[in-house]
Order: structure tokens, then sequence, then C-alpha cells
């Protein structure tokens, strides 16, 4: 084959999801994981097993892991040969851990490509799927062709815990929007009102939140938060009368009480006629 062989290491949904479309493109994929019956599957389509992750890692230049965190990677490359190696790892985990990483491999003479997966194993590679990257460029470059197989490759930087900043922020995000909605579910439900008589406003809602953003954009980047629309003190009232509700409900608090509490401190520090962007502030100070 002309396509670049690799080694996979890491079979959860996520690399067996992703050794299938390697083998799809072609690719000669070596496979190891620490369950070895996880690799069955892509075996019998035809990647080749190694007896070790040791032996996986000498079968080829460019090391794909997908595993739990980093320090599965530590665990399954310990006493691995990594001179000359390329490993790209996808597995999530904090800016410091991957920058920890970085060094550990540049001691045994290999090089990290941090990467970040965007989709859910069912959309791997498929249309819209895109991965962050960051680390050296050139090298990088070498393999952005293979990489592409899985998904869109999107290099941030050289820097190596981009990758994993702008996966951890779009999870941010996605986490809090979720655990709200589901607040929001309970919130109404406490009247008996069931998720699916809730779901249309909803929608609606999630809809719009792109006209937000439009918004943040302008006013956090100019650091001016015109507060002519919703300033903090209005907003902060909402806050309020939410955490108010869920009291009344006897529901959780802790999702609506760190949202009332951004806003409380926002107004303490003199934001309360600015715009409810302003909130950037108090979350930024830490
Ligand atoms: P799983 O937790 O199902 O798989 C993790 C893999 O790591 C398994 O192969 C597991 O081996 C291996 N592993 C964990 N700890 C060790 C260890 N100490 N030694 C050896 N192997 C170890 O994860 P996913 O496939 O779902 O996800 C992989 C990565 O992708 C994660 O970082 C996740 O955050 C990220 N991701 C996941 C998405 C998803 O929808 N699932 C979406 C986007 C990113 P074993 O089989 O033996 O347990």
């Amino acid at each position: 084959s002309s396509k670049t062989p690799l080694t996979f290491i890491g079979l959860g949904p996520m690399g067996r999801a992703m050794v299938d479309r390697f083998l799809d493109a072609g690719h000669p994929v070596t496979v190891w994981n620490r369950t070895a019956s996880r690799a069955d599957g892509v075996a019998a389509r035809g990647a080749t097993r190694a007896a070790t992750a040791a032996e996986a890692v000498a079968a080829n230049r460019l090391v794909v892991l997908s595993l739990t965190d980093y320090a599965a990677m530590h665990a399954v490359l310990d006493g691995a040969d990594l001179a000359g190696r390329v490993v790209v790892n996808l597995s999530s985990d904090t800016p410091d851990k991957t920058l920890k990483a970085a060094a550990w491999l540049a001691e045994r003479g290999a090089e990290l490509v941090v990467g970040g997966v965007m989709v859910p194993a069912e959309l791997v590679g498929e249309p819209g799927a895109y991965v962050f990257y960051s680390g050296p460029r050139e090298v990088f470059d070498r393999h952005r062709d293979t990489l592409a197989v899985i998904g869109r490759p999107d290099h941030l930087g050289e820097d190596h815990t981009l990758a994993q900043l702008f996966y951890q922020a779009q999870l941010d995000v996605f986490l809090t929007a979720l655990a709200g909605i589901l607040h929001g579910v309970a919130l109404v439900g406490s009247a008996g009102v069931t998720a699916e008589r809730f779901a249309p406003y909803l929608k609606d809602l999630v809809g719009s939140l792109g006209l937000y953003l439009d918004e943040v954009v302008r006013s956090v980047d100019s650091g001016e938060h015109a507060g002519d629309q919703a300033n903090v003190t209005m907003m902060g009232a909402t806050a309020d009368h939410i955490a108010g509700a869920t009291e009344a409900a006897g529901l959780d608090a802790a999702l609506p009480g760190a949202v009332q509490s951004l806003y409380r401190r926002a107004v303490e520090a003199g934001h309360g006629r600015d715009g409810w962007t302003a909130l950037i502030n108090v979350i930024r100070a830490g």
C-alpha cells in the first residue's frame, strides 16, 4: 500500500471507530489494546495485532493513541523504544499533563502532536467531523493527510497545550449547557410538566444562542460591554429568581447558585450597568 502505515493503541469506542476509518482508507494499521479482546473486530477487518505495546510501537514511526488520559499513555509507552517516533495523542487531559508528556517524549527521542477529537465515535471521519491539533507544525504537516481520515485536521499552533485548551473549552460550554438544559427540564417538571411538552421552547432557545455569540465576540474582544440592552443588574435579578424558583421546587441549587454568584460579584465589582458580557471580568479574576 502507498498509504502511510501506522500503529494505533487504545481501542475504546473512539479508537475502534478511528481504526475502522484508517483501514477503510487503505492504511496498514498495527493495533494493541490492554484488553486484547477489544482488538478482535479491527483484526478481523485487517489490522495487525501486536503482542505488546512495545512491539506495536516498534512496528511504525507514526503512533496514534486514544486512551482515557495521559497517565494511560505513560502506562502504555513506558519501556517501549520511542526513538524517532511521532506520537499523536488523541486522549483528553489537562494542559500541564500535556506539557509534561511532550517533555517526557522528547527525552526519549519522540515528538508529540496533541489531538482533541470533537465528535463522538459514530461521527468519526464523517463530513463535518474535525480534530484540534497542536505541536510542531512540520511534524503535523507530514501526517496531515493521514490524520484527515478521521476528521478535518485543525492545527492551532506549536504550543502543545492549545489543542487541549480548545477541546476543554468546547466541552466546558457543552457540559455546562447540557446540565443547564436538564436543570430547566427539572424546574418545569416540578409542576408535573413533561420534557416533551417543554422541548419546543428549549429548541427555540438553543437555536437563538448564535445571536448571543456575536455579542460575546464584539464585547470580549473590544473590552466594551455596552449595557443598553441586557445589563448585569437586570440579568442578575433574573439569576436570583431562578435560584428562588429552584429552592421553592426543592431542586439541586448548585448550578443556578454558581450563575447567581457570578452576577452578584459582577455587581459588587461595579459592573451593574454594563452589559451581561462584563461577567467575563469576574470569571477572569479567578
Ligand atoms: P475509553 O475509556 O472507552 O477507552 C479508553 C482506552 O484507554 C481503552 O482502550 C483502555 O484500555 C485504555 N486505557 C485506559 N487506561 C489504561 C491504562 N492504564 N493502560 C492501558 N490502557 C488504558 O475511551 P473512549 O474511546 O471513549 O475515548 C478515548 C479518548 O477520546 C478519551 O480521552 C476521551 O475523552 C476522548 N473522546 C471521547 C469521545 C467519546 O464520545 N467517547 C469523543 C471525543 C473524544 P482497556 O480497553 O483495556 O480498558
